[in-house]
């Protein structure tokens, strides 16, 4: 038994399931949503599974003005044999924490986010698709809803999780990997040493949309997001991690302050150590990038997020030249990396990290 025990409100009106062949990315929200709310000297109270709906909030809530707001993402896969699967929740939690830190929001016990994901998410069972590649995408946030105009950290906050059934991320008959152009943002930064980068908040992203918009002007789908001081060093690309593999070595940025600690980085670094591939965490000139593409030595450039866990990049677009990576063919790596990750994720490889935990 948890020491959470949330109230659950059925809703009496059950939507009708989408098509599991024609899913999006976060289009579609399912019948139930946790919410739970904190008011200073009290803590956080009152959370509960009720129907899908809309919320009613005073236009002076401070998270409208002042953006005081965070977010995680997660997702719930359906197994062969039924079972529906997390993966690492407890690193969504434990994130989330610095994330409030960091935005002044309140802390919270990790075991009351995990056991509000797992209520959600049990509750919304058949929402969960069966389909390769389809899986419940999990959306849980926290806000300032006090209506204060003054800046300064709200007394009052809410804890919202809304669930929504998502198809595969690329738009490929068998679902299966596509590789990505990415444009090197030299003008725009995405985030700075001693500021939000390491967080995930909505700020970060309303100020990445310039960029991203720019780039899509350009045919690409994302960004690579440079050093904000130099503009010399490799950080993101789009809302995902960075990997570049260079003669055989795989390299991402280190976890400074400006990069965010993807739950799918981690996984990926931790693979790639047990499968003996030499990976490096460290600072990456973009000038030594292009070079190595220029000489053939750039072998591979992937991005891990949840959401499409790998995403293999086939062209990096610079100002002046553009340069295909692997012919822009799909590396090994990022095929092999995507497999084990989708095959823990749903059951069909055998766990043996203890990543997944069973709802
Ligand atoms: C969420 C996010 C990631 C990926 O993190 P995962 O935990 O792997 O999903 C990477 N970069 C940014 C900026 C993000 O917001």
């Amino acid at each position: 038994m948890s020491k959470y025990d949330f109230k659950i409100t059925k809703t009496t009106n059950p939507k009708p399931k989408p098509d599991p062949n024609t899913l999006k990315f976060g289009k579609v929200f399912t019948d139930h949503m946790f919410t739970m709310e904190y008011t200073e000297g009290k803590g956080w109270h009152d959370g509960q599974i009720v129907p899908y709906g809309p919320l009613t909030l005073d236009p002076a809530a401070a998270v409208l003005h002042y953006g005081q707001e965070m977010f995680e993402g997660m997702k719930a896969y359906r197994t062969r044999d039924g079972k529906i699967l997390l993966f690492r929740p407890y690193m969504n939690a434990e994130r989330g924490r610095k994330t409030n830190d960091r935005m002044c929001m309140p802390d919270y016990d990790p075991d009351m986010f995990v056991e509000a994901v797992k209520t959600l998410v049990n509750v919304e069972r058949d929402w969960i698709p069966e389909k390769e590649g389809t899986s419940l995408y999990i959306r849980p946030f926290m806000f300032a809803d006090e209506a204060f105009l003054g800046v300064h950290a709200a007394h009052h906050y809410k804890f919202i999780i809304i669930c929504s059934p998502v198809g595969p991320y690329y738009d490929t008959p068998d679902g299966g990997l596509l590789s990505t152009s990415i444009f090197v943002e030299e003008t725009y930064v995405r985030s700075v040493q001693g500021g939000t980068g390491f967080a995930k908040i909505g700020g970060n992203y309303a100020a990445s949309l310039k960029a991203q918009t720019n780039a899509a002007a350009k045919g690409c789908e994302q960004v690579l997001w440079l050093d904000a001081i130099e503009h010399k060093y490799v950080e993101e690309i789009g809302t995902s991690n960075a990997f570049f593999v260079i003669d055989g070595e795989v390299i991402t940025a280190p976890l400074l302050g400006t990069i965010l600690p993807g739950v799918t980085r981690d996984s990926v670094i931790a693979l790639l150590k047990s499968w003996g591939v030499p990976v490096t965490e460290r600072r990456l000139l973009i000038e030594d990038v292009r070079r190595a593409a220029a000489e053939g030595r750039l072998n591979e450039v992937f991005a891990s997020g949840t959401a499409a866990v790998i995403s293999p990049v086939g062209k990096l677009v610079f100002s002046d030249s553009d340069f295909a990576i692997n012919g822009g063919a799909i590396g090994a790596i990022a095929q092999r990396l995507y497999d084990e990750l989708y095959g823990v994720q749903t059951g069909k490889i055998k766990d043996d990290k203890n990543w997944t935990l069973e709802v």
